[in-house]
């Protein structure tokens, strides 16, 4: 007798009517000003099992990976570089600071604290080889076609936008450079840094995404893309830094490996089991999606996902 899948569609519609409305706690991303335009009232969440997708809400609204990209443009570089080559130039600590805080690059070890803040993932965009800002973003576009099987291109607008205004970025970068921790053309490398954010996806693109982490490098075909030994660094990561300076308090109340960007969206991978996604473009303080963050955290309940 076939046994019968948990009612997973039901279950993220009734999470997303439950939890739209507070989006009304959050507000979009202005300090981009392409972001501004995004409606705040969107919302959706998607989940796939090793069976099929489940989708509810506005799960095919496009829109940029932001930090979600540090996640794959790390894998980038530890498959072309290496570990020991991207850790002499990036630490493994979580930060209390916010995502683009520049303070402790002076005060700590002189290094960027880890690779999901942006400091620590500029450093890495500068170890991702290749002869021009193309060649090396066509790595980072590489990994993800071959997860999601199908072109992926950026947005042009949400790039120039913040190429124009990204002077805390620039500052960044200009400092990792004096203190030898960004290898070759600071513009080159912020360039490489503005496109990777702006990738277009959308949520349940960022489940598949999810689901090749749970599945410890593993393709829906069934190619081994990344090693499991590198999934597990940066699935780690995701657990101690993939959430800002709210990291702490997600994996108390949520306990998934994610990572969120300020386009409001958030990856999750339950490791074995689940690729799973949530999108609200209203952030809170700390730049997590408010409605994101409430559906993840129901849905952990609900399905008792939790890996601690
Ligand atoms: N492109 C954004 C920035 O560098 C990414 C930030 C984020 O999503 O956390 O400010």
């Amino acid at each position: 007798m076939a046994c019968r899948e948990y009612d997973y569609a039901g279950l993220l519609a009734e999470t997303v009517a439950r939890h739209r409305h507070y989006a009304a706690q959050g507000e979009v991303a202005s300090y981009i000003p392409e972001l501004r335009k995004t409606d705040p009232t969107l919302a959706g969440c998607a989940l796939i099992t090793p069976q099929a997708l489940y989708e509810a809400g506005d799960t095919r609204y496009p829109f940029t990976l932001q930090s979600i990209s540090k996640v794959f443009s790390l894998l980038v570089a530890l498959e072309q570089r290496g570990v020991e080559t991207v850790f002499a130039k990036v630490g493994s600590e979580p930060t209390g600071d916010s995502f683009n805080s520049i303070v402790k690059l002076e005060t700590s070890e002189q290094k960027p604290l880890n690779p999901m803040i942006n400091a620590g993932a500029i450093a890495v965009c500068s170890l991702i080889p290749g002869d021009s800002v193309e060649e090396r973003l066509g790595l980072v576009l590489k990994l993800l076609e071959k997860i999601l099987d199908r072109p992926v291109g950026i947005d042009e607008h949400v790039y120039h936008s913040e190429q124009e205004t990204g002077h805390r970025n620039r500052a960044l970068a200009h400092f990792l450079k004096d203190i030898d921790c960004l290898e070759g053309d600071v513009d080159e490398v912020l360039d490489l840094y503005f496109r990777q954010c702006s990738i277009l996806v959308d949520c349940t693109d960022l489940a598949r995404l999810g689901m090749f982490l749970a599945q410890k490098g593993v393709t829906a075909q069934g190619e081994q893309l990344i090693s499991p030994h590198l999934i597990r660094l940066v699935t780690t990561f995701m657990v101690t830094c993939g959430m800002y300076n709210a990291s702490g308090e997600f994996a108390i109340q949520v306990g998934i490996p994610a990572k969120s960007g300020v386009s409001g969206g958030i990856l999750a991978a339950v490791p074995g089991r689940f690729g799973v996604a949530a999108f609200g473009p209203a952030l809170d303080k700390k730049g997590n999606s408010v409605v994101g963050v409430r559906m993840l955290r129901h849905l952990s309940q609900a399905l008792d996902l939790s890996i601690f």
